[in-house]
């Protein structure tokens, strides 16, 4: 077992302790019930090579791990993916079009929302996929991961016809949900509606271990990390850093390829 200090806690902190010790209880649990717990890791908004991304893709070199980075097709610069080309390990997937708000006032932001008209969303989608994937070559994956991880009943489906087969929101798709080409994120760093900063020790290990002890039912859904390089404050990388090395160090753990999460 890790330190407190190892892992960057005040030890006093007994909440937070007790969090973490849940979090390794629910990984030997995993490990004792023999089952492979298959992680990913999204990271959205990337348009250009930043300090924010340099760390991001360090993160991923120290951990050496698969990164799928949603890239927002309308503002990509092409030296974002000349830099990922030397990235190692990297995919990009789609991150909706522009980024743009289309909801209405007052409803939850969308781009792809139930309210915009269908021939306006696939319009949109088919304009992010014909940028950015002759932009990203190989490295681009027919992945969509609508911003703000919402997208109507109707855009959802004609994904397909824009060319854009995976999916990609937030929350657990569950055992009932037979698409293959969906995989979602479950784990999210940042504190959007507070501080917009890390969301701390104890949250972020209680949620991991809530996740973790999910796949004791739900074992085949890969646990989904996500992060915002861009707003990722010291606290938050030092956080990722500590978390890939701990699982890294769990033999039963497993970083699928991307083209596997999504059946591509
Ligand atoms: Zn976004």
């Amino acid at each position: 077992m890790m330190t407190g200090a190892a892992i960057g806690m005040d030890t006093r902190d007994t909440e937070t302790a007790a969090e973490y010790r849940r979090f390794e209880a629910a990984l030997q649990a995993t490990r004792d019930a023999g089952l492979t717990l298959s992680f990913w890791w999204r990271d959205d908004d990337a348009v250009a090579v930043t300090p924010e991304l340099e760390q991001l893709l360090a993160l991923r070199r120290a951990a050496n791990v698969p990164l799928a980075l949603a890239v927002i097709p309308r503002f990509a610069e092409p030296g974002l993916i000349d830099r990922l080309r030397n990235a190692g390990n990297v995919g990009i997937l789609q991150h909706g079009w522009a980024h743009e708000k289309h909801s209405d006032p007052g409803e939850k932001a969308s781009e792809f929302g139930e309210g915009r008209p269908l021939e306006e969303s696939l319009a949109d989608l088919i304009a992010g996929r014909e940028r950015l994937q002759p932009m990203a070559g190989e490295l681009f994956l027919p992945v969509l991961t609508p911003p703000w991880n919402r997208i109507g009943y109707a855009a959802r489906a004609a994904r397909i016809q824009a060319g854009l087969p995976g999916l990609s929101v937030f929350g657990l798709s569950g055992s009932d949900d037979h698409d293959s080409h969906v995989c979602n994120t479950h784990f999210d760093v940042i504190a959007w509606k507070t501080t917009r900063g890390f969301i701390g020790l104890k949250k972020a290990y209680h949620l991991l271990a809530n996740e973790i002890e999910q796949r004791l039912t739900h074992p085949s859904e890969p646990i989904g990390i996500l992060t915002h390089h861009l707003v990722h404050d010291p606290e938050t990388n030092a956080f990722l850093a500590t978390l890939l090395g701990k699982l890294n160090d769990q033999p039963h753990v497993r970083w699928p390829a991307l083209t596997d999460l999504f059946d591509i």
